[in-house]
Order: structure tokens, then C-alpha cells, then sequence
């Protein structure tokens, strides 16, 4: 299981664009087929939001169902109050408030952990996004139809050659779309692909409302978006390991099934890690896996690096034998060994007395910690079984910590 390139930052912020490009150069086609299947076609993203929410459930992704959910109350906005021309009655207003708030909908699941669909935090989203419509509806029962016009002369004036929905609107979708995009191509989390594909498919229709279907098939485009994001966040929850984000055993062991005949393996193991724990207190501990595992991902000559299980990793080198491997090996070593890794304040204080005396200092200063790995590595020269490979890696570990840790040996 390589990384993939359709999991790549630039591929997830490219396919959703290359897909609405496509539907855009054969949207006299789509209109077509939408006309001749048009209860199926009006109904699906109803449909495929659904499944999301269904599939969020079961994967523990409550923030895409929140963004299923939002997409499914504007879309169900879009056919039971826009199916009119927007320059009847309250329809401008309506969908200005709706292009306004569908965007906040989405970004305010950055505020939420991901749970179940049980949780209190996906039931207090959904009472939010009822005020969001409640306070539509007094907004455009309040204005009413005559104070459209003047609406229209002030903030919300259009530019027709732009789009029929109100300038200032299209200018801040385009600068939300971009700014989630940034976060695609920044941290590429689940979450920040799901907003990212909602906003844009959603700021694809309002944009240009008065193409005929564009809300159902942006809005299946979207629903179909999130489909494949959930499939791909039980993919990573699977694979990778839930604290430090990097591959997990599970990927090693796929992997290991698909090693040429020249590879090198190496078992990397944290030194006095139980003391650490003991004295620094469990979380720290996880704080300070979490670095290793950052800064063991940097490892050079194109290794892939896996948490093996507890404060033990593993590296697979393909193509290279040992001489090709030792010194990344070195490096990434003393890398660790000289990385000053700071604590946070809640955990910096250690749980035992002694230790406490001489470590706490003053109050305001940031703690500072310095730890080891031991590393042990074989090739497949000798024997060409991975599972034999990890047990002379394994061996050459053992060496290392007998013979003082913080080296590499084989
Ligand atoms: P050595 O130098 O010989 O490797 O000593 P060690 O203390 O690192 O080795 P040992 O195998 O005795 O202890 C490993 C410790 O790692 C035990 C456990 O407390 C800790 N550990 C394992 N998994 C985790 C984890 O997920 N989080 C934290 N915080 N600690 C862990
Ligand atoms: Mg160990
Ligand atoms: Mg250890």
C-alpha cells in the first residue's frame, strides 16, 4: 500500500475541479439526460447523502455527515423554495442567504470532533443549522418582496455579466473555495477535503443558478464526492495508526507481501521508554511517539517508515542493501537524539518527587526533553523472507541495547 497519488493534496483540490470542468463542457448533455430521467436525477443527491450519512455513521465520521446534512437541507431549499426565476418574489434574497450560510454550515464543522452520529456534537449541528434556517425565514419574511430592489442597489448588486447571484456573494465564495483549497494542499485531512469539495460544488451552483439542473448535478457531484472521501477515511483508519498518523502494522504487513528481492529492514526501538513514562506521565509519552514518528518519517533513501506497535517502529528500505541504508539509519539516529523536544505545559510537571525537583524550574519556562532510539537492520542478502529479515533486524536491535543503545548495529 504505497502512497497514493489519489490521496495526494494536489490531486484532491485537482479532481473535484477537473470533474465540474467536465460536467461544464458537456452540460448541454447532461441537461439532456437529466430531462428524460428527471425524477431519478432530481432525487439522487437526496439519495447519496443519505448513504453518507449512513456510512459516516458506521466510520465514526460525524463531521462528513455534517456536511451531508447541510447539503441536503440547501438542496432541499433549492427544490421546494428556487425553483422559480430569480427575479420573483424573495428568490434573490433566499438564495443569498443560502449562498452565505451554506459555506459557514460547512466551515463550523472545524469546530466539532469526530464521533458517531449519536453524539451530542452532531445533534447540537443540526439544532444550529435549523436556527440558520429559522433565521432565514425571518429575515426574508421581515424584508418581503419590496425591499428586494433596494437590497440590490446597495450590498447585494449584481453584475449579470458575472453571475445572477450578487457580487459580493460570488467574491466570497470564491475566496472560501480557495481558502479551504489552501487547506487541502496544507493538511489534507479528511475534513478539510470534504469542506473543500462541499464549498466548491456548492458555490459551482449558486454561481450559475440559472444553468437548468445545475443544483442536482452539483449536488451529486457533491454527494458522490463524499462517498468516495468516507471509503477513503476508513481506508486510512485502517492502515494507518491512530496516534501518530503514519502507516501501522496492518500496512506493514501488505507491504511486506510485495518487497522485490532487494530490500533492507530496520527495527527501531525507543530507548528507557518506560521510565520516560513513569516519570513524565502516559500522554506526554504519546506526545513524545507522536514526534519520533514525525521526525522517523523524514527518514532518508526512500524508506517507509510504520509503527510496528508500542514505542517500536519499522523501515523498509526497497531496492537497497545495507551499505545503501546505514547511514539515513545514523542520521535520522542522532536527529532524535539531538531533537529538543518540548513538552506541554499541562504534562511537564513529573509525577515523581524527585524527578520533579530537578526538572520544574520556573513555571513560565518551557520544558525541554532529549530522547534515544536504538536501531537494529538486516538485508535481504542472506535470506530473501521478510518475516526472517525483521527477525535478524530484530537481533541486531537486541545488540544494540546491550551494547549501550542510541547506535545502530547489524
Ligand atoms: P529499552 O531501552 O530496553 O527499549 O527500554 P524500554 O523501557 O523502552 O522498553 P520496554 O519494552 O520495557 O518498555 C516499553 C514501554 O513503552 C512500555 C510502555 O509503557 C511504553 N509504551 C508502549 N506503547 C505506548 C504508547 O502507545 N504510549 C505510551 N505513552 N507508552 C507506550
Ligand atoms: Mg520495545
Ligand atoms: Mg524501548
Amino acid at each position: 500500500m504505497s502512497p497514493s497519488i489519489v490521496t495526494s493534496n494536489w490531486f484532491r483540490v485537482a479532481f473535484p475541479l477537473c470533474l465540474i470542468t467536465s460536467l461544464w463542457i458537456g452540460m448541454s448533455n447532461v441537461i439532456t439526460v437529466t430531462q428524460s430521467n428527471i425524477d431519478i436525477a432530481v432525487n439522487l443527491p437526496i439519495v447519496l447523502f443519505f448513504f453518507a450519512l449512513i456510512l459516516s455513521h458506521s466510520f465514526n465520521q460525524s463531521r462528513c455527515a455534517m456536511i451531508a446534512f447541510a447539503m441536503m437541507l440547501s438542496y432541499w431549499v433549492i427544490q421546494s423554495r428556487l425553483q422559480t426565476s430569480l427575479s420573483t418574489g424573495t428568490s434573490l434574497l433566499e438564495l443569498s442567504l443560502l449562498a452565505f450560510l451554506l459555506p459557514v454550515a460547512a466551515l463550523l464543522t472545524y469546530a466539532f470532533k469526530d464521533s458517531n452520529l449519536s453524539s451530542k456534537s452532531f445533534v447540537f449541528y443540526i439544532l444550529i443549522n435549523i436556527l440558520f434556517i429559522a433565521w432565514s425565514y425571518l429575515t426574508v419574511t421581515h424584508f418581503g418582496v419590496e425591499s428586494i430592489a433596494l437590497f440590490q442597489q446597495g450590498l447585494l448588486f449584481v453584475v449579470p455579466q458575472v453571475s445572477h447571484l450578487p457580487f459580493v456573494l460570488v467574491m466570497y465564495l470564491v475566496a472560501l473555495t480557495g481558502i479551504t483549497a489552501i487547506l487541502v494542499l496544507r493538511n489534507n485531512r479528511i475534513a478539510d477535503v470534504v469542506s473543500y469539495s462541499a464549498i466548491l460544488t456548492a458555490s459551482a451552483t449558486f454561481i450559475f443558478f440559472d444553468i437548468p439542473y445545475i443544483s442536482s448535478t452539483m449536488f451529486s457531484l457533491a454527494g458522490l464526492l463524499l462517498l468516495i472521501y468516507l471509503i477513503s477515511a476508513s481506508h486510512e483508519l485502517a492502515f494507518n495508526d491512530g496516534l501518530t498518523g503514519i502507516p501501522g502494522r496492518h500496512a506493514l504487513e501488505m507491504d511486506l507481501k510485495q518487497l522485490g528481492r532487494k530490500y533492507s529492514i530496520a527495527m527501531l526501538d525507543v530507548d528507557h521508554f518506560k521510565a520516560f513514562n513513569d516519570t513524565y506521565g502516559h500522554d506526554t509519552g504519546d506526545d513524545v511517539l507522536k514526534l519520533v514518528a514525525s521526525r522517523l518519517a523524514l527518514v532518508g533513501g526512500k524508506a517507509r517508515v510504520y509503527r510496528y506497535g508500542g514505542e517500536e517502529f519499522t523501515a523498509v528500505f526497497r531496492g537497497r542493501y545495507l551499505e545503501d541504508v546505514l547511514e539515513h539509519l545514523e542520521l535520522v539516529r542522532e536527529d532524535i537524539a539531538q531533537y529538543e523536544m518540548a513538552l506541554r505545559n499541562v504534562s511537564t510537571r513529573p509525577k515523581d518527587k524527585k524527578t520533579g525537583a530537578s526538572k520544574r524550574g520556573k513555571a513560565s519556562e518551557a520544558e525541554t526533553v532529549k530522547i534515544t532510539i536504538s536501531i537494529g537492520v538486516a538485508d535481504s542478502s542472506s535470506d530473501r523472507k521478510p518475516q526472517n529479515v525483521i527477525k535478524l533486524a530484530d537481533k541486531a536491535l537486541y545488540k544494540a541495547k546491550q551494547t549501550g543503545r542510541n547506535k545502530v548495529s547489524h
